[in-house]
């Protein structure tokens, strides 16, 4: 389904970053309020603050609710940004778009449920707000497509995605694995739409937000969504990953913002080059599969197996060693073998069944 998409429309569209920040959690009206007006004026461009809030495990504090929905208001009126908050039930929905949240945002763990997506998509219909929808906490690029697709079809063109990061049994450095080809391969398919980073819930941790927000603009984000708590140890919520307004202002003023697009003469003679070398991969390709052909000839002579695992194994290890003494990941160079090895066994399959 091809996505129906308007620009967002507000006030700060063509910033970049667009930045939304604000904490986790609306815990009281004076944090709202205080970590408002400290973040007014710096880098900011909108405020958010969660006043639902999932949490894994119960018994915690799982947000105010509609008692925090005026402090939102209140921050709104005093500092002229506007506001944002997380939805996840038609109720939600009802309650945001009573109380003027300009801006609704849909959580990991709701777009990762295409029941959850369709109520709330149901409840969108002739409601004119954006809306910014979360990778799903698993990495399928696809429940993530098809949330926006669901919000979409409810008439919602104002769209955004949300890049959080995902889960993983395994936590490594990131609390939720960034995975960047997931994001990258979303906007080659759907181009026009915005996408944003949200380097707090992809990092777990205070330090990684610059590295994070540094590599989303280098990778051509659009906007950063931002965890800032006027004084984060105290924070009832992901207190670990959350930044003072002013590291948040100075993070974003050592940000390099690299142009979009540059059509120059040196950008496109380097361009030139690598659909040269594309051309010659590709022939280069063409004459191993054809001895491989042969080579499907002579094991049908001989009644051989195909697959020799001794030889795959040697060819996977040797290029792999090959490939990082010339400063390839081996990884990388193995899984392009194996997708190689792939359709060499196909041919050979075609040859001896012939
Ligand atoms: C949040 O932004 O506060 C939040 C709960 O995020 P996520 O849905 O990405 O976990
Ligand atoms: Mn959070």
């Amino acid at each position: 389904m091809e996505l129906n998409l308007q620009p967002l429309n507000l006030p700060s569209d063509n910033v970049r970053p667009f930045v939304i920040a604000g904490p986790c959690s609306a815990e009281t009206e004076e944090q709202v309020i205080t970590t408002a007006k400290q973040l007014a004026g710096k880098g900011c461009h909108m405020f958010r603050g969660g006043v639902w809030k999932p949490r894994t495990k119960p018994g915690g504090f799982e947000g105010n609710g509609e008692k925090a929905l005026p402090w939102m208001k209140r921050v709104k009126e005093e500092t002229a940004m506007l506001v944002a908050t997380e939805v996840a039930t038609p109720e939600h929905v009802e309650l945001a778009l009573k109380y003027g949240i300009d801006i609704l945002w849909i959580g990991a763990r709701t777009s990762a449920n295409p029941f959850a997506m369709q109520l709330l998509a149901d409840s969108l219909k002739g409601v004119d707000v954006p809306v910014l929808v979360k990778n799903p906490v698993n990495p399928d690029l696809e429940l993530w497509i098809g949330a926006l697709e669901r919000i979409n079809g409810a008439g919602i063109t104002r769209l955004a995605a949300v890049h959080r990061g995902f889960s993983s049994y395994e936590k490594k450095l990131y609390r939720n694995a960034p995975m960047w080809q997931i994001p990258i391969e979303l906007h080659r398919r759907i181009p026009a739409l915005p996408i944003f980073c949200d380097p707090s819930h992809i990092g777990g941790r205070r330090d990684l937000i610059a590295p994070l927000c540094q590599q989303a603009m280098d990778l051509g984000f659009d906007g950063l969504l931002v965890e800032s708590h006027c004084s984060p140890d105290d924070a009832w919520s992901d207190a670990a990953q959350q930044v003072t307004p002013d590291i948040l202002d100075y993070i974003l003023s050592m940000l390099v913002i690299r142009e979009k697009v540059d059509l120059g003469e040196d950008l496109a003679s380097l361009r030139k080059k690598i659909d040269e070398v594309d051309n010659d991969l590709i022939e280069l390709l063409a004459r191993r599969m054809r001895i491989s052909r042969k080579m499907g000839e002579y094991k049908k002579e001989k009644g051989m197996t195909i697959v020799q695992p001794k030889r795959y194994t040697e060819i996977l290890d040797k290029r792999g060693a090959q490939g990082s003494l010339l400063g390839i990941a081996p990884e990388c160079v193995k899984n392009i073998f194996e997708h190689i090895h792939e359709e060499s066994v196909r041919q050979q399959m075609e040859i001896i069944n012939k």
